[in-house]
């Protein structure tokens, strides 16, 4: 046990997580319109109203004001609390599981850089390259200095996770007889394999896909959708990183236990 699981630095770390959250809803609302994250200050996207700093209080503040702007009443959709306080729970998990070290703070950033992935997918199907590129090389320079990983294995995990998704966007036509996904989702993946490495990439793939074939077939068998919607596949793979992140090890060393007998 480290002491960083005490229970003020996983306070701390929620909280800090929730504060970063409401910026990431920022991200997530502006990046896909192009729009700077920096400036103009928060305003109500109904009657623009700016908003100000005792209305912007991670989640204590859709709790005060009732989910709803103060000046037009309009709703406060749900994910906005949803984000700070997934965001937060992150923050908590990560020095859960890597206690409170450099590394921490890298993966810090990328729960965060999946989080808005996911939202801007989500919402608008974009997965966006001033996340992801950005991303790649940062992954990179972390596996090269504060991560145990390496540089190389970064290189190698970015390969390897960009190529197969490449390899499935490629073939995907032939096989499923539609575009399975797009050039978002490989950048996406080189992301992830540069902060993991290649077998949680390869992992991330797996268990990103087996949970889109089950939703995908729960919400077309629900009438939900129908078979030749598009299905934004970001989400699933954040999904499998997020679970390559926390219990990657454990998962590996399971399954190699199972190959050794
Ligand atoms: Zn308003």
């Amino acid at each position: 046990m480290h002491d960083s699981h005490g229970l003020v630095p996983l306070l701390f770390s929620g909280l800090f997580g929730a504060v970063v959250g409401s910026f990431l809803n920022v991200c997530i609302y502006r990046l896909p319109r192009r729009e700077s994250v920096a400036w103009p200050g928060s305003h109500c996207p109904s009657c623009s109203h700016p908003i100000a700093w005792y209305d912007n209080l991670p989640i204590l503040s859709y709790v005060i004001l009732a989910g709803h702007c103060r000046y037009c009443r309009v709703r406060i959709p749900l994910h906005y609390p949803a984000v700070e306080i997934l965001n937060g729970l992150g923050y908590v998990a990560v020095v859960f599981f890597f206690g409170l070290t450099w590394s921490t703070v890298v993966y810090w950033g990328l729960y965060s850089a999946l989080l808005v992935v996911a939202g801007t997918d989500l919402s608008h199907k974009i997965i966006p390259n001033v996340i992801t590129l950005p991303g790649i090389v940062l992954g990179l320079i972390s596996a090269g200095t504060i991560l145990p990983l390496g540089l190389v294995n970064g290189m190698i995990g970015a390969l390897v996770g960009g190529g197969i998704l490449w390899l499935l966007a490629w073939a995907s036509p032939y096989l499923f007889g539609k575009e399975g996904m797009g050039g978002g989702d490989i950048k996406l993946l080189a992301m992830i394999g540069a902060f993991l490495g290649w077998k949680p990439a390869v992992m991330t793939i797996m268990l990103g896909s087996f949970l889109g074939s089950v939703v995908g077939v729960a919400l077309i068998a629900s009438r939900a959708i129908r078979r030749e919607d598009y299905i934004p596949f970001g989400p699933f793979l954040v999904c499998g990183a997020l679970v390559s992140l926390f219990f990657g090890q454990s998962l590996l060393e399971w399954y190699q236990g199972l190959l050794a007998g």
